[in-house]
């Protein structure tokens, strides 16, 4: 057993996540995903690694079978981030097929490591040939290769199975491999100078560390992190060779040193991930240069790169941040990976600074930018998630709809990590508070300040506003219960400028303790209420749950003269087959009543909001503006982007129509057709 976080870490983040393994969800919305997903999607994904050779691509590496190396650079992730995803699903719901299943793959994996901890397919599957991006020799180009992009998955995989099934069978491969890489890199002399192209080794060693303790993994994360932008030179590729995308040292954020970056430029999933590590350093460093500059990039990611989906990365050219509010909704790219990272960044920058607004910032990409991703069987994915549709553009690598794989699987994976990892995301504590941070329904045994706290969550969350929490101290005593009231129950939908209300709404939120009507004070987002708490006792929450019109920032210019709709977490929007096929030319007049009915066979069982509201003819409806360039090299998937503006023409004739809304997440599950969240306004 290695020795837990804690007795050599001296500093950490204040705020501790209660882990999911403490956290039975029983909720009626997030459930029934988890357990698709473990039923559904975890084994798809398997099957797709088994016919597309990633997982053959290890057993030939370790000798067990013959061949040559298939796929991509960065095949094998694909493999650890599902064994990620299927480990969590084993800690909530115990499946010895799974187990068996991943101690197959995991000897697979173990076998196809060098004897000095090396393990990366590409090259030693096929060790006479150098697959495309690799680099003549081990870390010879580190800005492409993957090599430590894959170490990084593989460690978060390990963690992940280790904590799960008490096994050190992926855990001892992932602690060589890391070993190897310490030996290797780092400021001593002798070493490597270096730092990966694609971040994600960073986090992963973080979390090596917490694991172990040893304080080489931490030390070499913040190397990693220290290292770009610090005047390494990158190779330069002939234009139109593929990897000429990264010339650019803005792509892979190597631009600049990291405290000096304020903007968020280049690869939107590399940067969530490094952001994610620059807090970790914070935290687990006591770093206030990280701390500082980490907070800089989320207010240039939250004030003026963000969806309102949460979703980033507008850019389908090298799946890159545009300029600042440079927001297209038909050929947005909002990677189903970068609004994963989006959770994970600030998950990380709440436990570091207690403020509900980055819980805010994650709930909305959590219901909107993340769920998108996967479809409600558990077998169809999006890898950009647009905000708009016209039934025709392919966005989705050469589909106008769903997809069951892509050639870059990234994103599946990434999808069947979360889901099963939400539980972990409810509760918090620091000292004797304790933080309801996610409005999920079940129970969770809760070690507080030395005493354990049962808490149960009842909730209809995302469709009702009420939560009820029974607390049940194993004593009566004192602790404190900060409550997150969302930033939209509370006239915010996002804590930066970016999106507003139309209207403010009148509705209080409000809480009853036993019953009783409560004052609560408020404070970075919490209703906090801090009391003598006895077996028992009840709170209950009410959030006012009205449908809400949100404009943008008059700087987006994709969305002036639009408006969107949200009720509680949810971002809705118009869809075809609800809106006698159409859903581009439809206009909400500011005077339109939208009226929750609740719709049990629908999508799943939904919430819809319907109201009187009006339609133009589609032939009044226009796309204007410079159509999005197109790097040809980028992506041989992709077909180059239309023009992405609306337009609704001048005295364009409008007639009533009975306007239907669903929730963004749930659209696409009925053909390709046109898809709007942002609507026309009326003029
Ligand atoms: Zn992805």
């Amino acid at each position: 057993m290695p020795a837990s976080a804690g007795q050599t870490a001296k500093k950490d983040y204040p705020i501790t996540p209660v882990p999911f393994t403490a956290v039975r969800v029983t909720d009626g919305f997030w459930a029934p995903r988890i357990e698709t997903n473990r039923t559904v999607t975890i084994p798809a994904i398997f099957k797709k690694c088994e016919e597309t050779s990633r997982i053959d691509n290890f057993a030939i590496a370790g000798g067990l079978i013959k061949g040559e190396y298939k796929g991509e650079r960065y095949n094998d992730t694909d493999v650890y981030k599902t064994i990620e995803g299927a480990s969590y699903s084993l800690m909530v719901h115990p499946d010895p097929e799974l187990d068996r299943y991943l101690d197959g793959v995991i000897a697979k994996i173990a076998a196809a490591q060098e004897p000095d901890g090396y393990l990366y397919t590409p090259r030693t599957a096929s060790p006479g040939k150098v697959q495309p991006g690799t680099g003549e020799e081990r870390w010879s180009e580190l800005a492409i290769s993957h090599e430590l992009y894959n170490a990084g998955h593989l460690y978060e995989a390990a963690a992940a199975h280790f904590l799960a099934t008490g096994k050190r069978t992926l855990l001892d491969v992932a602690l060589k491999n890391a070993d190897l890489v310490a030996r290797t890199f780092g400021p001593e002399p002798g070493k490597r100078q270096g730092f990966p192209g694609h971040q994600e080794i960073e986090l992963a060693l973080v979390k090596l560390f917490r694991l172990t303790g040893k304080r080489a993994y931490l030390d070499l994360a913040r190397y990693f992190l220290d290292q770009r932008g610090r005047g390494v030179t990158l190779k330069q590729y002939p234009p139109g060779n593929r990897f000429a995308i990264y010339n650019d040292a803005t792509q892979i954020q190597a631009h600049k040193p990291v405290l000096e970056q304020d903007e968020a430029v280049g690869h939107a999933v590399r940067l969530t991930y490094m952001a994610s590590g620059m807090a970790d350093v914070a935290a687990l460093m006591g770093d206030p240069a990280y701390l500082a500059a980490v907070r800089g990039l989320w207010e240039n990611v939250v004030g003026r790169k963000m969806y309102l989906t949460g979703g980033i990365g507008s850019r389908h050219d090298r799946e890159r941040f545009g300029e600042s509010y440079e927001l297209p909704n038909l050929t947005g790219y909002l990677e189903t990976c970068a609004s994963i990272g989006m959770a994970f960044w600030n998950h990380r920058m709440f436990l570091l600074t207690g403020d509900a607004a980055y819980l805010d910032v994650m709930e909305r990409v959590m219901y909107n930018g993340v769920l998108a991703g996967v479809s409600l069987d558990g077998t169809l994915f999006f890898y950009p998630n647009p905000l708009e549709s016209d039934g025709k553009y392919r966005f989705n690598k050469g589909r106008a709809g769903r997809a069951p794989w892509f050639g870059v699987a990234c994103c599946p994976g990434n999808v069947s990590r979360f889901l099963p990892s939400v539980a972990g995301y409810v509760y918090a504590t620091r000292d004797d508070v304790l933080y309801v941070n996610m409005f999920i329904a079940g129970e969770a045994r809760i070690d507080l300040a030395g005493k354990t706290v049962s808490v149960k969550q009842e909730t209809r969350y995302p469709w009702a506003g009420t939560i009820r929490l029974t607390v049940d101290p194993e004593r009566d005593g004192e602790f404190a219960l900060h409550v997150r009231v969302p930033g939209w129950a509370r006239n915010r939908p996002v804590p930066t400028n970016l999106y507003e209300y139309s209207e403010r709404g009148d509705a209080k939120v409000a809480i009853r303790i036993n019953g009783k009507p409560a004052a609560a004070n408020m404070d970075k987002g919490f209703a906090r209420i801090r009391r003598v708490w006895k077996r028992g006792d009840s709170v209950e929450v009410v959030f006012p749950m009205d449908a809400r019109r949100v404009t943008a920032h008059p700087a987006v210019k994709d969305d002036e003269g639009f408006v969107a709709v949200e009720r509680g977490p949810l971002v809705y929007c118009a869809e075809a087959p609800d809106n006698g096929g159409r859903a581009l030319n439809i206009v909400l007049p500011d005077k339109t009543a939208l009226r929750p009915e609740e719709r049990t066979g629908l999508l799943g069982g939904i919430v819809v909001l319907t109201g009187e509201a009006l339609a133009a003819d589609p032939t009044a409806v226009a796309r204007v503006g410079e159509a999005a360039g197109m790097d040809a090299a980028a992506d041989d998937e992709e077909e180059v982007p239309p023009a992405s503006r609306r337009r609704l023409a001048p005295g364009a004739e409008l007639k009533p129509h009975r306007l239907v809304l669903i929730p963004y997440y749930a659209w696409a599950h009925r053909g390709a057709g046109e898809m709007a969240v942002w609507l026309l306004k009326s003029n």
